[in-house]
């Protein structure tokens, strides 16, 4: 009962666990929507759609990954221009939506193979790290050379074997699917059929809960891009959806070879040369679901762009001003390409955004300072009503 997996492009099936086609795109889970129907909604996780997921619903930490909130942020709709929502993955227990697809993964995984492994220096590895430990299977984690050392304590609590890994980081991605093939460790890569499967429940929860006119997503290797498309694809085969929200994928402008090709009109993605952007877990420069990205994006009629630096902070200190909410960077330029969108006439004020908070702002401090006032105990009554005023 070996699942079967199939390329988007030619159609080409293949036995799991291969990962890419020999036409050269990413392979992902043949499914059959038909008769799929809404699910129970008092199972509160992403396992309530285990109908369409590979693998039998886990224990342990694996078990509690997705149904994260859809927040209505009223507060945004002046900033952003349209009817705001937040589809906030911070609940998520390492902090991402990458949690979903660690899940699915460590839930097949587990039993089955005494090591998976992954290729991130950012969130990926730390929730690799966290289901892996929870799931008592080891975890391989290759990181690149300069890795800033916070990332590598935060992952430390879960015990991963690090290697950092001298040369060419991009091309590690397709090294490891060899190498684990070889070594008989599971790699969970950014777009990988398992993960894929995980993260396309966010789109589930969300198509449930409203009708939504557009989704926008920070995308680096195109892997969550590639999700939301599939479960749109399996919605609309069950007959749960008619029409497509329009996928808006953003990028950081250092690093944008999804929006380039996007504005070249190319259907196929180029690797670019990477500058340095605070957004870092949006800094793939030859991303490996780049071109099923371009494919959901045409096929959803929605666009990419890219935003920069300045935008990028800018977003991020009006979500936590105006909706309460500390986002990584990568996150906050979803929000300030759902502003640039609006102002291009690309989305309506009447139209309902979904924009996902992917990844929460705490792992890596906020740059900021407060200057807090200084008082004496015996002076608050008096002194704060001015303070307050
Ligand atoms: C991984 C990640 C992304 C990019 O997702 P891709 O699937 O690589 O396109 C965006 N935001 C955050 C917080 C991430 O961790
Ligand atoms: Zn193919």
């Amino acid at each position: 009962m070996a699942p079967r997996l199939v390329c988007y492009d030619c159609g080409r099936t293949e036995e799991f666990p291969a990962k890419r086609c020999q036409c050269g795109e990413p392979l992902w889970f043949e499914t059959d929507p038909s008769g799929f129907d809404w699910p129970d909604p008092s199972v509160p996780t992403l396992w309530r759609f285990v109908d369409l997921l590979p693998t039998d619903p886990p224990s342990g930490v694996a078990s509690i990954a997705g149904g994260t909130p859809l927040l209505r942020t009223e507060n945004l709709d002046g900033y952003t221009g349209c009817r705001l929502w937040l589809k906030s993955e911070l609940g998520n227990v390492t902090g991402s939506f990458k949690d979903r697809g660690s899940a699915v993964a460590l839930a097949w995984a587990a039993n089955r193979r005494d090591w998976v492994g992954t290729v991130s220096h950012g969130n990926m590895a730390l929730s690799m790290a966290a289901h892996a430990a929870a799931s008592d299977v080891g975890c391989l984690v290759l990181v690149p050379e300069d890795i800033p050392p916070v990332r590598l304590e935060n992952m430390a609590l879960f015990g991963p074997l690090v290697v950092r890994v001298a040369g060419e980081y991009g091309q590690l991605y397709y090294d490891s699917l060899d190498i684990g093939r070889d070594l008989d460790v599971e790699f969970v890569n950014s777009d990988t059929p398992l993960r894929v499967a995980g993260q396309k429940t966010v789109a589930f929860e969300i198509m449930e809960t409203i009708e939504a006119d557009a989704i926008v997503l920070p995308t680096s290797s195109g892997g969550h891009a590639s999700a939301i498309w599939k479960a749109l694809r399996e919605l609309s085969a069950a007959g749960l959806i008619d029409t497509f929200p329009a996928l808006h994928l953003v990028q950081a402008a250092a690093c944008d070879p999804i929006a380039e090709a996007y504005r070249d009109g190319r259907d196929e993605v180029r690797g670019v040369v990477p500058g340095e952007t605070i957004a870092y877990s949006i800094a793939n420069p030859d991303p490996p679901s780049g071109n099923r990205a371009l494919a959901a994006v045409r096929d959803t009629g929605g666009s990419v762009r890219s935003v920069d630096d300045e935008a990028i902070r800018e977003a991020r200190e009006a979500l936590a001003a105006r909706a309460g909410m500390n986002v990584e960077p990568a996150s906050a330029a979803a929000l300030a390409g759902a502003k640039d969108l609006a102002a291009d006439g690309e989305l309506q004020a009447t139209d309902e955004v979904v924009v996902i908070a992917t990844g929460c702002g705490f792992k890596e401090g906020y740059a900021g300072t407060v200057e807090p006032q200084r008082l004496h105990r015996s002076d608050l009554r008096e002194r704060l009503p001015a303070l307050l005023r």
